[in-house]
């Protein structure tokens, strides 16, 4: 058994607002949490015991972190092998670096998926421009093209019509080696989190409804009031990539339900995700607390849901010429959380969310909504219909 008690040292790559909300929780469970980020300003500095300010592939650093933790883990998944090499010599990696090397390469993980029987929707990988031309030709269809590495909240992605010019793309994504979507016709976007001890015990998540603005996360829904034969497949599914990948942590994968009537993965992520900031003010167990109980192999927590929360990400933009959103107003609505990451606002980029608790799905989605408009930030015109 290699449960950690309280006490120990928690190491994590990353301090964004994932590590920051890892080392609350871990710090609230009496452990002690130290992470590696290049920024002496992360959004977790300030909430933990130490930070070693260095870049993410600095290997004496890595040794420097992971000499003083009992388990390390990753809140951003551009990690080099030399640098997971240099933390495994220390300490228990979670989750393993055979996670990573599946996620890391949009490419890799979809072949993986494939390979393990699960739907990934129909893809083309482009190493070279002219593979780029031949797939958007051969799609016959709308496209998404995505950087197979380093992408994340919709940015080095592009959306491409067919006879788009292959050559203007490719450079605009840097010439780097993508992945080839045809695009998904979407009825709905949900989200499932498992999470692993590594004695083998998991525990799933009711799933969460998103949706996405500009490949962003704009709004989200948990438990996600989709029909519950639907979430019993995510739930499944999702349970059966984290055995199959060996998950010792946590593993969210994200859905895209077609209208054809076909479910797909769309990727995964193995750490905590924005889709369930709102787990905490929903249910049981937070999937921070969760998550800390995973790695230190400790008993999972309930994941049942008590009541319905609606959470909205809050970006940069909202700090126009540089006055402070009119967040006295949106807490004056029923039910309304505000978290903020300490992050300086800047155009298109998470500095926090705002999570609207409620007895039902709509009335969360009301009071998010109400949240919102006081703050000058409305719901998108579309109807958010559960
Ligand atoms: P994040 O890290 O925030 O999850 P990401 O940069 O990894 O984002 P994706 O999850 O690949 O990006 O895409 C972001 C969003 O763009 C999706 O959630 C979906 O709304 C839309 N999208 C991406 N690919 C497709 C597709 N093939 N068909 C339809 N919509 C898509
Ligand atoms: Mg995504």
């Amino acid at each position: 058994m290699s449960t950690l008690l309280p006490g120990r040292t928690i190491g994590l790559l990353g301090g964004g607002q994932l590590g920051r909300m890892t080392a609350i929780a871990a710090r609230e469970m009496g452990y002690h949490v130290r992470v590696l980020d290049p920024d002496p300003a992360c959004a977790a500095h300030g909430v933990v015991d130490g930070q070693v300010v260095a870049a993410f592939d600095d290997v004496e650093a890595a040794h420097v972190l992971a000499r003083t933790c009992d388990v390390v883990s990753y809140e951003i998944e551009r990690i080099s092998p030399e640098v997971l090499d240099a933390v495994t010599a220390h300490a228990p990696l979670r989750p393993g670096a055979h996670v990573l090397r599946v996620v890391q390469h949009r490419g890799l993980q979809k072949t993986w998926l494939a390979r393990h029987g699960f739907d990934v929707g129909p893809w083309q990988p482009a190493d070279t421009l002219s593979q780029l031309h031949d797939a958007i030709a051969a799609a016959g269809g709308p496209v998404r093209i995505k950087v197979a590495q380093g992408g994340y909240d919709g940015r080095s992605q592009v959306r491409a019509e067919p006879g788009a010019d292959a050559e203007t793309i490719w450079h605009q994504l840097g010439g780097r080696p993508c992945v080839v979507e045809q695009e998904v016709a979407l009825l709905a976007e949900c989200s499932v989190l498992v999470a692993r001890r590594p004695n083998g015990d998991s525990a799933v998540y009711p799933p969460a409804r998103n949706w996405h603005e500009e490949g962003i996360l704009d709004a989200s829904l948990l438990p996600s009031g989709l029909p519950s034969a639907l979430e019993m497949i995510v739930q499944h599914t999702a349970q059966r990539i984290a055995e199959a990948l060996a998950v010792e942590g946590l593993l969210v994968v994200e859905f895209f339900a077609a209208t054809n009537g076909r479910l797909y993965v769309n990727e995964l992520a193995p750490r905590p995700h924005n889709s369930y900031h709102h787990a905490e003010a929903a249910g049981a167990t937070g999937q921070f607390e969760q998550y800390v109980r995973a790695l230190c192999d400790l008993t999972l927590g309930h994941t049942g849901m008590s009541r319905t929360a609606a959470l909205s990400n809050l970006l940069g933009d909202l700090w126009r010429n540089d006055r402070t959103p009119h967040f006295h107003a949106a807490l004056g609505v029923p039910g309304v959380h505000l978290h903020l990451y300490g992050k300086e606002p800047r155009p298109k980029r998470k500095v926090g969310h705002l999570i609207a608790l409620g007895t039902h799905p709509e009335e969360a989605l009301e009071r998010l909504a109400e949240a919102r408009r006081r703050l000058g930030h409305p719901m998108p015109t579309r109807p958010l219909r559960v």
